[in-house]
């Protein structure tokens, strides 16, 4: 049997007639940037989150910068972030000039330690970028309060956790900026590049507009030095069409959570845990396990397609060599990335895989 980490074509087949038709209406439209669908889906994803304002941008990368730079984030400042993140939860630092600190795990959740990330904080601290890694939102209210109380900004990198909520407060909304990422496999994702930052100051989202288009105040009035990001048309109606059915699809990836509670039982294999209050949406399902380099050829032995998020945390890239940062620094993300495994996880994806996997979990001797 073949079992794909994650197959995009039931959940698009369920819309292939809306998606369809709204493409060809852009087509028809003649407008492919800045137009009625991208303020129609800002509008809508405000909304959907109980946030707003909303402006959408070329991709999370951006999503995350422009939040800094509009927050007065700039060369030398330090920014809080977790290393066991996509790349770009510490390139939206590092590529503005500011100093990223990373900050260690709670080993429970994946995500940063807010008691670890207080004693972090100096006079030079001027922002945290936490992370909902996976798509879970715990921590969310604590890194609200140390943001708060010490006066620096909060900006949630929820590239993982569209809709996901911690006391039915969505992900993206418990700061100053919530930035998420609609690439193609992300929970909410498009048929390309796009991304989104949603925020209540109105201030911050004007300098993001004018920062995603040139600087552009009016045209051709360039009041700051800019970028070009934009989420076009064609990718903005096709968001519409799947913010609709978001919901529905972050349920279907819950339930596959629960069977694999259910389903799988070897005690050298440990599942994600979900915190009191905290509304996980598994935009990936990461396994635990000490024996995990075995783990993951049994599985293939299987067919069973399984990946690694993330094998090399941020703070030990050749990238960041110059920074002469050192292995042992952050023990829990050190662990996680060398005990974590990604099983798949999508909606539609069949019974008969989730079963599959299970008992290919359960006889890893
Ligand atoms: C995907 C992702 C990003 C980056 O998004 P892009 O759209 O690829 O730039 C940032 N942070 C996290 C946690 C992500 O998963």
């Amino acid at each position: 049997m073949d079992i794909p980490f994650l197959d995009m074509r039931p959940a698009l087949s369920q819309i292939r007639g809306e998606l369809d038709s709204a493409i060809s209406q852009v087509i028809g439209r003649g407008v492919f940037v800045h137009g009625e669908n991208l303020s129609s889906f800002e509008r809508e994803l405000a909304d959907y989150l109980g946030a707003k304002y909303c402006v959408g941008v070329g991709n999370g990368l951006d999503a995350l910068r422009f939040s800094l730079i509009a927050a007065g984030v700039g060369q030398g400042d330090e920014v809080l972030c977790v290393a066991n993140s996509a790349f770009a939860s510490a390139l939206c630092i590092t590529s503005i000039g500011a100093k990223p600190v990373f900050v260690d795990i709670t080993p429970e959740t994946f995500n940063m330690d807010s008691e670890l990330a207080r004693k972090k904080i100096s006079g030079k601290t001027k922002a945290m970028v936490p992370v909902y890694l996976y798509g879970n939102p715990a921590g969310a209210e604590e890194y609200a309060e140390l943001a708060q109380e010490k006066g620096i900004a909060l900006i949630e990198d929820a590239a993982q956790a569209h809709g996901a909520a911690v006391g039915g407060k969505k992900a993206g909304t418990f700061g100053l900026a919530g930035c998420f990422s609609f690439y193609p496999t992300k929970n909410l994702g498009a048929l390309g590049d796009a991304g989104a930052v949603v925020t209540g100051d109105f201030e911050l989202a004007e300098k993001i507009r004018m920062l995603r288009n040139y600087g552009q105040k009016n045209r051709y009035e360039h009041d700051l030095e800019g970028f070009n990001s934009r989420l076009d048309e064609l990718q903005a109606a096709i968001l519409r069409i799947k913010l609709r059915r978001l919901d529905g699809w972050n349920s279907q990836r819950r339930k596959i959570a629960s069977e694999y509670r259910k389903g799988m039982r070897n005690p050298k294999i440990s599942l994600p845990q979900e915190q009191p209050g905290a509304h996980h949406i598994y935009h990936i399902f990461a396994a635990r396990c000490r024996q995990r380099d075995a783990l993951q050829p049994h599985l293939q032995r299987a067919g069973i397609q399984t990946l690694i998020h993330y094998p090399i945390p941020a703070h030990l890239q050749k990238a960041y060599s110059r920074l002469k940062l050192k292995r042992g620094m952050l023990p829990n993300t050190e662990e996680a990335c060398k005990t974590v495994l990604s099983l798949p996880i999508y909606p539609g994806m069949p019974a008969g895989h989730i079963a599959a996997v299970c008992d290919a979990a359960n006889s890893f001797g």
